[in-house]
């Protein structure tokens, strides 16, 4: 018997009925398996838990979630929160302080899902985004001088290092790697950023020869984007920097169909701590409550999730699962159905019980 426990973090909006309906799929997983226990234990911090006690996650918190295998997170963010609160309050602290440098976003246009390009056919579309997760433009330097006046400056330092350029890319190839094409996309703006992005660029010839079974080519970012809208089969692994990755990934949400089906992997390659798993989608407080949030993004972040522990079976057999209840045309309204949260819950789970 394998067992794993894991750290649920349901946090706002509809992060919980998400959450809660992954982890009932999950159970179903476990249930099939048979060989394999999975032990969820729910921690109530949040916006809501905020409200109680003036932070968002107790100062323990890393603590409390460092003996966990996975963290399985939902979302922050509430309407009478600052973001600023809700985002460095909790998911922030937990991706530094576990050092999860690397943000692994996969793409695909599942079955039954229209993409909004015209003659973009479901195989032409499949991606994995690799996002550096730890600095770059997201390091939060710079500031601001002469506030308020004619004369103001602000500035905004991107900060790469060679140890946190070099992490990435060597895992951005590793991703490629494994997959069958074994194809890697290394974006950079180095024709205009001289410095940090040429670095970039270099880097990635060095880490390359490691790799001599990996192909890869460089594109910046501006060209990226078209060749993402206009010859997405001509791509396969991407890596790129905090910023470019973030948007370059919104990009790639809605040309696959719907922010409802996005997952998100924030891991530490090391594995000196637990890495986190996550819908790409926000909390989402318009439909709150209504029983129609779209719960494939939590289910394919679930399978993210049990392929990271090793279990590649259960992993396969989760998305295999979900591709058939998209395919069957059962679907939230977000990705043009008419089916509820709960509906499309149990049918995936009735489809893990009638697979192989
Ligand atoms: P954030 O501030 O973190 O971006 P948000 O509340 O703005 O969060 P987003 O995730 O950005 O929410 O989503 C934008 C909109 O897309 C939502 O308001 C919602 O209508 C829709 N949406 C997002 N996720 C889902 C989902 N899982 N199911 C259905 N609709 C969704
Ligand atoms: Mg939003």
């Amino acid at each position: 018997m394998r067992a794993y426990s894991i750290a649920a973090i349901p946090a706002d909006g509809i992060g919980p009925e998400v959450i809660s309906a992954g982890c009932e799929v999950l159970k179903a997983i476990e249930k099939r398996a048979g060989d394999l226990t999975i032990n969820v234990t729910h921690f109530d911090w949040g916006s809501d838990y905020y409200k109680k006690n003036g932070v968002m996650m107790p100062e323990d918190g890393l603590k409390q979630l460092q003996p966990f295998d996975a963290i399985y997170f939902g979302a922050v963010g509430a309407p009478d929160v600052p973001d600023h609160i809700t985002l460095w309050g909790l998911r922030l602290p937990i991706c530094q302080g576990f050092d999860q440098y690397a943000n692994v976003r996969p793409t695909k246009i599942l079955p039954g899902i229209t993409p909004p390009l015209r003659n973009c056919k479901p195989g032409d579309l499949d991606w994995v985004i690799v996002r550096e997760n730890s600095e770059g433009e997201y390091s939060g330097n710079g500031g601001r001088a002469h506030r308020g006046l004619p004369e103001e400056v602000g500035t905004e330092v991107a900060i790469f290092t060679r140890v946190g350029v070099t992490r990435i890319m060597r895992y951005a190839f590793q991703i490629a790697q494994s997959r069958p094409r074994k194809f890697l996309t290394v974006v950079t703006k180095s024709n205009a950023q001289r410095h940090g992005m040429v670095m970039w660029d270099e880097i990635a010839a060095e880490v390359a020869a490691e790799f001599p079974d990996v192909e890869w080519d460089k594109m910046l970012v501006d060209a990226m984007t078209v060749r993402m809208t206009l010859k997405p089969e001509s791509l396969d692994t991407i890596v790129a920097t905090n910023l470019h990755a973030d948007i370059l990934s919104d990009l790639a949400g809605a040309l696959a169909g719907s922010l409802g089906v996005a997952p998100t992997a924030n891991i530490d390659p090391q594995r000196r701590f637990p890495s986190m798993f996550e819908p790409i989608h926000g909390s989402a407080f318009d439909i709150t409550g209504k029983g129609i949030a779209n719960p494939i993004a939590s289910f394919w972040t679930a399978s993210m999730l049990l392929d990271h522990l090793g279990e590649k079976e259960a992993a396969a057999r989760l998305m295999s699962a979900v591709e058939r209840v998209t395919k069957a045309g059962v679907l939230t309204p977000d990705i043009g159905g008419t089916a509820t949260t709960a509906e499309v819950t149990s049918s995936v789970i009735d489809a893990i019980y009638s697979s192989n």
